[in-house]
């Protein structure tokens, strides 16, 4: 589902030259839920970013839903990432100037998704992640743990057979944060594929492998027996 080969990745600046992936290969199989751990700076975010399709990579291939992505054209690419990709940030990044029903709806739009399904979905949609009474506010309205739901909410709305999840409790207390993680394993009973960064071995214990980044290079892999005993009993 997702296979990336000696993924490489080389930022230039002015001054500077920075190897941020040095040939990475991970392979994730569909319906998986993968975590990603290393200190700041190993290159995890800049990973999930090209796997999301947000930047391109300087070597290496990367094929998803067995298609090659590196090389493709943008505009295919953005197709790609629009149907299949739901990412969910740290920082929420949602609209500020949008309310919480126009955020959630923003990828019905781009996906040409007729008015009057959107309408259903988001409905539906703001439902399931307990949000219904906040769809008229505005994001800087809400608390962390509601703005979260909402960016998740986003993420979801078009149904994507992949989530990317970079540190997305990093800015949430834990009752939210752990109510994000469940909102995220209950996805990945449902099917979905899902590779999250984060700096938690608290979170990384609900995923089935966590890869280990240092310098833009994998270190280790290690099953996580909590999700081995669930499979066994
Ligand atoms: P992590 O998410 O593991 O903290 P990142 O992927 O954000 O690490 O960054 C990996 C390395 O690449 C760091 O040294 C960072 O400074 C560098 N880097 C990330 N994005 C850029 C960019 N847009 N321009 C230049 N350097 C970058
Ligand atoms: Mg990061």
């Amino acid at each position: 589902m997702i296979e990336i080969k000696n993924l490489t990745k080389v930022f230039q600046t002015e001054e500077v030259e920075t190897k941020a992936l040095n040939e990475v290969s991970i392979t994730i199989n569909q319906g998986e839920f993968v975590t990603i751990m290393g200190p700041s700076g190993s290159g995890k975010s800049t990973l999930l970013n090209i796997v999301g399709l947000l930047d391109s990579a300087t070597g290496g291939s990367y094929q998803l839903l067995n298609q090659e992505m590196i090389g493709i054209k943008e505009q295919e690419k953005s197709k790609v990432r629009k149907q299949n990709i739901g990412f969910v940030f740290q920082n929420f990044n949602l609209i500020d100037e949008l309310s919480v029903y126009d955020n959630i709806e923003l990828p019905l739009i781009y996906n040409n998704i007729a008015a009057s399904e959107r309408k259903i979905k988001v409905k539906a949609m703001a439902e399931r992640l307990g949000i219904s009474h906040r769809l008229k506010h505005y994001p800087q309205q809400l608390s962390g743990g509601q703005q979260q739901r909402v960016a998740v909410a986003r993420a979801l709305i078009n149904d994507p057979k992949i989530i990317l999840a970079d540190e997305p409790t990093g800015n949430l207390d834990s009752k939210n944060g752990n109510e994000v993680m469940e909102l995220l394993t209950d996805l990945h009973a449902q099917g979905a594929t899902i590779l999250m960064v984060t700096h938690s071995n608290y979170d990384a214990s609900f995923s089935q492998k966590t890869i280990f980044m240092k310098d833009g290079i994998i270190l280790s892999e290690k099953n996580n027996s909590k999700n081995v005993d669930v499979l066994i009993s």
